[in-house]
Order: C-alpha cells, then structure tokens, then sequence
C-alpha cells in the first residue's frame, strides 16, 4: 500500500506486508520531490521540477492564480475577494464542488499532474491500493475522478492488471498526523514496533 499526502508538499508513505518501510536512513517515501520535470521550477530542497512543485496544494494555488490573473476563473476570485494574490487552492476546492466549471477545469489539470506522480510510484512498487490523504482530499471525487481517468494509460501494463485502485483516505486530512502519532508510539520504549496500516 502506498500513502500519498496532497498538501502544501507532497508526503507519503510505503506499507509492506503491514509494515511501514522507512529506508536506511528513514527517509523513505519522499515522493514529492521525484524530478517530472527536468529544469521545471525550483524546489525548496534545492532540485528543479519536483513532483510537489506540479500536484500539491500549493501547485493548485499557483495555478489557479495564474488563472485568476488572466480573468479565467471569475468564480474563484469572487471566493477569494476579487483579490488575484488572495486565491488559494481551498477556493478552486469550494468552487469545485460547487460545480464552477472553471474550477473544474483546474482540479482537472492538477488531476494531471497528480496521476502522473502516481503513475510513476505503481511502475516502481505495482501496490495493491494508492491511499491519498492531506488537505487535498477534501476536494473528494472533483479530485478522485480526473486522477482515476488521467492515471488510465499511464501505468505500464494495463493489458496484464488493472488499474490500481486510488482512494481517498478515511481519515481524511488529518490521516498524515494520525500516522505521524502511531510511529512515535511505536517507537516509544515498550512498544513493538512501527506498524502502521
Ligand atoms: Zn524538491
């Protein structure tokens, strides 16, 4: 099982056989900053065109400012105050399930950017389920359907399994810091170690 938080970043998380894997030196599942684009935009860790920088909460925002400036997502705007530097990604996400076609449109490009990251993570690991958590997944199914449809295709092997399934996680937003909680329980002395399912 693999663990993707859409937030400000992009965290996650890989689960075998129950366990989580942490790596040699516990860093594991970085998978926001997997470079999608080479010379794409610079990261805070110091790459360029890390995954995080197209497909996270913050990308969203960016985006859909963007937009906003060139007058293409009124509603949006409205959201935000009529303020173009003032639009975030929870205004296109409260468009967006309000049904603005414009705000549509932008979880449809992030919908994108976000299955080609997961794409890239089911050729490395072919995992039985792809969880997403973090702020993003308050945006629901005007988030989950254009990754569901973008990730068709993109995967290596749609002739010999089917698509993985990618859902949200029941925990929703907080799912990241409900896990972050178990691991150090789990690393606490008496504990039998770091399960997390
Ligand atoms: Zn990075």
């Amino acid at each position: 099982m693999l663990m993707v938080s859409l937030g400000t970043g992009i965290g996650g998380g890989i689960v075998i056989d129950g366990r989580l894997y942490e790596g040699t030196h516990r860093m594991a599942g970085e998978f926001g900053h997997m470079v999608v684009e080479v010379d794409g935009p610079p990261c805070p860790c110091g790459n360029r065109g890390c995954w995080e920088r197209f497909a996270s909460g913050s990308a969203l925002g960016e985006l859909a400012r963007q937009d906003a400036r060139n007058g293409l997502t009124p509603r949006v705007l409205e959201l935000a105050g009529g303020d173009p530097v003032a639009v975030t990604g929870e205004h296109v996400t409260a468009a967006a399930i309000d049904g603005d076609p414009d705000a549509l449109r932008l979880m449809a490009r992030l919908g994108r950017f976000v299955a080609i990251g997961i794409a890239n993570l089911v050729n490395i690991f072919d995992p039985q389920v792809v969880v997403v958590g973090g702020g993003l997944v308050k945006a629901g199914e005007v988030l989950m359907a254009p990754v569901r449809a973008s990730l068709d295709g993109l995967a290596m092997g749609a002739r010999v399994r089917p698509q993985v399934p990618v859902l949200p996680a029941s925990l929703g937003e907080r799912s990241a810091a409900v896990g972050a909680g178990l691991m150090a329980m789990a690393a606490a002395p008496g504990a039998d170690g770091g399960v997390v399912s």
